[in-house]
């Protein structure tokens, strides 16, 4: 995949990578650092504004890289404060991600493939079919444009982007046209409150399964974390999987893990083998198991999400066959209404369902939460803006 300059964009690149960068151009080790923090944390958008490189770097840098976020081409505002964001990539293919502002948090639901190739029935990503995997920049360009642009926005209704001030290590910076970042590492102390109450929150819960696009997801979700990079604290960034039990092995070894979340939607295997084709490969039982031995960020829990289908798997049948399932499991279980489209072949539960089925789950001692729609009057189900333009993805088979 050609960039339209030709030339690899050094936005999305770890730390090996710009040390390569680095070294290529004949310059010290702590370049590294300095390129790193320039990129993830005060998030730079040209090679130009790098202050504390040389001016002979910052050329060199701009003679062999580009510096870009993948562009917007669509921004959907629902009435309810949810932003939906759909992105084209330099192949054509198209993304979304979705901001959501809520009373106490703000969070940013991010996708890590273009389409999916899992075929869950009632997700419309899966209906639309599989283009790719997505880059590291491309992953965190979608974090970076909406922190920015809420950031922006924010700044703009007081007169005035905010900034946190002096940089650790750095000298004295120049005034800037937008923030330097949006929150300050989750270590630090001196935040001002309205920004520790508004943390940003980020959900890997786009279009895509994380799990199959390891090695991409990985690299995004250590600069998401880092403190000198995005700072957002892991029990803030929680990644939904299906269970891919190798890469779940694998994310389990990384130093630093974000949250976890499961995509249960049926209480049996049988259930599940209707509603998910993945469940042929890894059967409910081991992803549950694996759940329960992967080490939650302090002060995190894993959820089990559970889409509700109307008749389908909403029944007091299923939660008591839920309660079972789970029995013993530690952890919260997110039920999650379905999100109707024309394309989707099943209803949204009655709300009597919904009240019953929590009911259930509560009377067993299962922490369970419903998630409030959100943005419906802008399509911000997963995968719905991208299917209004007509871009759909040509179908692939099940990545094996
Ligand atoms: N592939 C990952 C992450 C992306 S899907 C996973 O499956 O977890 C994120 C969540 O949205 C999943 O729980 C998925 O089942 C749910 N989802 C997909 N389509 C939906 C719809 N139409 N209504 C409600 N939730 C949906």
């Amino acid at each position: 995949m050609e960039s339209p300059s030709g030339k690899p964009n050094l936005f999305g690149l770890d730390r090996a990578a710009l040390s390569q960068v680095v070294a290529g151009l004949g310059e010290p080790a702590y370049r590294v650092e300095q390129i790193y923090r320039w990129l993830y944390r005060r998030r730079a958008r040209t090679m130009a504004e790098m202050t504390d490189l040389t001016k002979g770097v910052r050329e060199a840098l701009a003679a062999t890289h580009d510096l870009r976020w993948p562009e917007v081409v669509e921004r959907g505002h629902s009435r309810d404060g949810t932003i939906k964001y759909l992105f084209r990539l330099d192949d054509g293919a198209t993304i979304e991600s979705v901001y959501i502002p809520e009373d106490r948090r703000r969070t940013i639901c991010i996708s890590t493939q273009a389409g999916c190739p899992l075929k869950c029935v009632f997700c419309l990503t899966g209906i639309s079919g599989y283009r790719r995997n997505l880059k590291p920049w491309e992953i965190l360009g979608q974090v970076a444009t909406v922190m920015h642009e809420v950031h922006r926005e924010l700044g703009g209704a007081r007169g005035a982007a905010t900034s946190e001030g002096g940089f650790r290590g750095g000298r004295s910076q120049p005034a800037r046209r937008w923030p330097q970042r949006e929150r300050p590492p989750y270590h630090a102390r001196s935040a001002p409150p309205e920004m520790k109450t508004k943390a940003w929150n980020v959900v890997v819960m786009g279009m895509g399964e994380p799990l199959l696009n390891y090695e991409s997801t990985v690299i995004a979700l250590r600069a998401l974390m880092d403190p000198d990079g995005f700072a957002v604290a892991p029990r803030k960034l929680t990644l939904s999987t299906v269970g891919i039990l190798p890469a779940l092995e694998k994310l389990m070894q990384e130093p630093v893990r974000p949250n976890l979340a499961i995509s249960l939607h049926a209480p049996t295997k049988e259930l599940r083998r209707e509603l998910m084709p993945i469940e042929e490969r890894y059967d409910i039982q081991d992803v549950i198991a694996a759940a329960q031995r992967y080490p939650i960020p302090h002060g995190g829990a894993v959820t089990y999400e559970y889409v509700l289908l109307g008749g389908v798997n909403d029944q007091p049948t299923h939660a008591r066959a839920l309660v079972r399932l789970l029995a013993g499991a530690h952890g919260k279980v997110n039920l999650i209404p379905l999100n109707p489209a024309p394309e989707i072949p099943f209803a949204p539960p009655s709300p009597e369902a919904i009240d019953e089925f929590c009911r259930i789950l509560s009377e067993a001692r299962i922490t369970v939460s419903v998630r409030r729609p959100r943005g419906q009057d802008i399509l911000a189900a997963c995968g719905q803006l991208h299917l209004k333009r007509g871009e759909v993805p040509v179908p692939a088979p099940v990545a094996s």
